[in-house]
């Protein structure tokens, strides 16, 4: 079995305040997780570490078969092989569609026959036809988060990250962009972990489901599992049982 992510006994406080008790999961190869939990519960501060913008207090993750975040080692984000989707698209507004999903191309110096090749394949992927010249403000919201999809796959990460990407649309476009998202995620099969409140999100998208409390894992199974064996009183009352 080969693991992408090994997450060892990762642990993070704010001041007084333990975030993350320590955390230990793995990610396989193409596989998708969500990670599931109130605000509040940590999965920001889990995924910033996964990512390389937040350090650990302590533990280990390794990506790819490489040590990039423990107590002596330390690998920054640019140099992981990931990429990251976020919640407020966080596009660079002065920047064309185009402009924006290739920069990290360029950055990483990906020729010029092979970025048009990309950038083509990219512009099928998520339907942006006709809209590479434009500026980030001239896209609808649902638009704007194809172009960071778009510019997150554009470098070909080995990893996915995604904190509440559909958060910020409004509720008839999150479902049909939660629908998009599970068949282009199931077609590229690139491992994703993936953060949201959302159930449904959760459900839809998870090959499994972390379910974080305070900063813990309460159970991380398949959405099925998760459904018929919850582990604790607090997953069974998220899948809606009475007790
Ligand atoms: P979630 O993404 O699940 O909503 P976060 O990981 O963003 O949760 O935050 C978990 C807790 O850590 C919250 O109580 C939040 O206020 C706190 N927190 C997050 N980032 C910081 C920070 N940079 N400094 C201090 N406290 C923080
Ligand atoms: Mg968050």
């Amino acid at each position: 079995m080969s693991f992408v992510l090994q997450l060892r006994g990762i642990a993070k406080a704010f001041g007084a305040q333990q975030v993350l008790h320590p955390i230990s999961f793995q990610l396989k190869q193409g596989e998708r997780v969500c990670i599931l939990g109130p605000s509040g519960c940590g999965k920001s501060t889990l995924l910033q570490i996964v990512a390389g913008l937040l350090r650990a207090d302590s533990g280990e993750v390794e990506m790819d078969g490489r040590m990039v975040e423990n107590g002596a080692q330390y690998v920054p984000p640019e140099k992981r092989p990931l990429n990251m989707v976020f919640q407020d698209y966080a596009l660079w507004p002065h920047m064309s569609v185009r402009e924006n999903i290739e920069y990290g191309m360029k950055r990483r110096k990906v020729d010029h026959g092979a970025r048009k090749e990309r950038l083509t394949q990219l512009q099928a992927l998520l339907q942006l036809e006709g809209l590479l010249e434009r500026l980030p403000a001239q896209l609808s919201g649902g638009q704007q988060q194809r172009v960071g999809i778009a510019r997150a796959l554009a470098t070909e990460p080995r990893v996915l990250l995604m904190d509440e990407p559909l958060s910020n649309l409004d509720v008839k476009l999150r479902t049909d962009m939660r629908n998009e998202l599970a068949n282009l995620l199931g077609n590229l099969s690139i491992a994703t972990l993936y953060v949201t409140h959302d159930m449904m999100e959760a459900f839809t998208l998870a090959d499994r489901i972390l379910v974080l409390r305070e900063g813990r894992i309460d159970q991380l199974a398949a959405p099925q599992e998760l459904f018929e064996r919850p582990a604790t009183p607090w997953v069974a009352r998220l899948m809606g049982y009475h007790n």
